[in-house]
């Protein structure tokens, strides 16, 4: 029933992680030093093991010190000729009849552990971050609750990928705990704001792209290039304190109500694993400017979930199901915007795409749309109700795709909300 690779070690059906996967990550074994892996199955795989034991040394890698490196960034650097020849050297190491690494029970030994004994760290150091705004069903949506219904949109929306840079410190891997914020707000619309901790805390249901080549400053990326400088992608939970940004993105856009986390899932996923699953986008009208024209299936057919499990509550509700799809500008116009203006971008920058919301309610990717500001209180599974996250909450998000018997995958991001400090 399923197109997928065998391979000698287990990979459960419906894993996101086949041997058509191969994705890149840091893991820790106790108290060892972080390196760099990938997953199959249930499997981690460290890549500092492979490269001991000599797997790696006939690819024209010179510097293999990178598959010894506590982030990605060097790993990434070697280029997309090079990442690629170590996906396939791992795929055809794990594939069915291949006795290479199999019959070497040292290097089997030193390199296979389960996935839920390791520890995952960030894949990357993230020099840069910008958020975009690109889901048209989104900017909609909060453009009819905190503007003007009849005019959702402004002006520029349709001409710009619109975003704005984040904080780069803040960007932390699956399983770390985040703090409710403390901040600025004014609920009233009194004469003084207050402070204290948030009272709508949010989550913004994201993808991100990781670049994997730099630029200079002062040079442009063309639209069409635009793809041959993202490495992957990952899932980011853009976390959100909806008071504190009502009050303060007036004139200048999110600051403190974005900055005190967001959470990103664990294993980078090439742009070559999703090949397979690439889509076109929705039509622009009007028609955009030359240098953000771009042709051809540029978008990415990615099934998104994000589900809330509170404390008291033994199972996990989903709470919106959307698609990657969906997004209105896709990477690669928003990589040439970014760049279009000569600024320079680096390798492990992160590029979210802002929240993904559907045409329908339940797909919409943040809780301030589900509960349309909470005026609709979600009912969860164990008869509690939000209208936004609460001290302990549990907030999972999950990303596969699917098509003709294939699925890979992203796994979790997960985080849980802990109370103010
Ligand atoms: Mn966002």
């Amino acid at each position: 029933m399923s197109s997928q690779k065998k391979s000698w070690i287990n990979i459960p059906d419906d894993s996101d992680f086949p041997l058509e996967n191969i994705p890149f990550g840091i893991i820790q074994k106790g108290e060892n030093p972080p390196e760099p892996a990938t997953r199959i199955g249930d499997t981690a795989v460290s890549l500092s093991a492979l490269c001991d034991y000599g797997y790696f040394d006939d690819l024209g890698i010179d510097d293999l010190t990178v598959f010894y490196q506590p982030v990605l960034n060097g790993f990434i650097s070697l280029g997309k000729a090079k990442t690629s020849a170590v996906r396939k050297r791992i795929r055809e190491l794990f594939e069915e009849g291949n006795e290479s690494l199999k019959s070497n029970g040292d290097a089997v030994n030193a390199a296979l552990f389960p996935a839920n004994k390791v520890k995952n760290l960030m894949p990357v150091y993230v020099g840069d971050y910008t958020d975009f705004y690109s889901s048209i069903e989104h900017a909609t949506n909060v453009g009819k609750m905190f503007r003007d219904p009849d005019n959702a949109l402004l002006p520029n929306w349709r001409h710009i990928p619109v975003g704005y840079h984040g904080r780069s410190s803040s960007i932390v891997v699956s399983g770390t705990g985040i703090h409710r914020p403390k901040g600025q707000t004014n609920p009233d619309n009194g004469p003084k704001p207050v402070f204290g901790p948030t009272k709508q805390l949010d989550f913004e249901l994201e993808m991100a792209f990781v670049t994997g080549k730099e630029t200079e400053l002062g040079e442009s990326i063309p639209v069409e290039k635009a793809e041959e400088y993202i490495f992957g992608m990952v899932i980011f939970n853009d976390l959100s304190a909806r008071d504190i940004q009502k009050w303060e993105y007036v004139p200048l856009g999110p600051f403190l109500s974005k900055n005190f986390g967001s959470v990103v899932s664990p294993w980078i996923l090439t742009l070559e694993a999703l090949e397979p699953f690439r889509v076109k986008g929705p039509e622009q009208k009007p028609e955009v400017l030359p240098y953000l024209r771009v042709s051809g299936k540029r978008n990415i057919d990615i099934n998104l979930e994000v589900a809330l499990k509170p404390e008291n509550e033994n199972e996990e509700t989903v709470v919106c199901r959307s698609n990657f799809k969906y997004m209105y500008w896709n990477m690669s116009q928003q990589l040439a915007h970014q760049t279009v203006n000569g600024c320079n971008i680096r390798v492990g920058d992160m590029y979210a795409s802002g929240t993904i919301s559907g045409h329908e309610p339940g797909s919409y990717g943040s809780m301030l749309e589900l509960t349309w500001r909470g005026t609709k209180p979600l009912r969860l599974a164990g008869g509690n109700t939000r209208k936004f996250i609460e001290d302990n909450d549990i907030v999972t998000m999950r990303a596969f795709c699917k098509k003709d018997g294939l699925r890979i995958g992203f796994g979790e991001c997960t985080t849980k909300i802990l109370p103010a400090k």
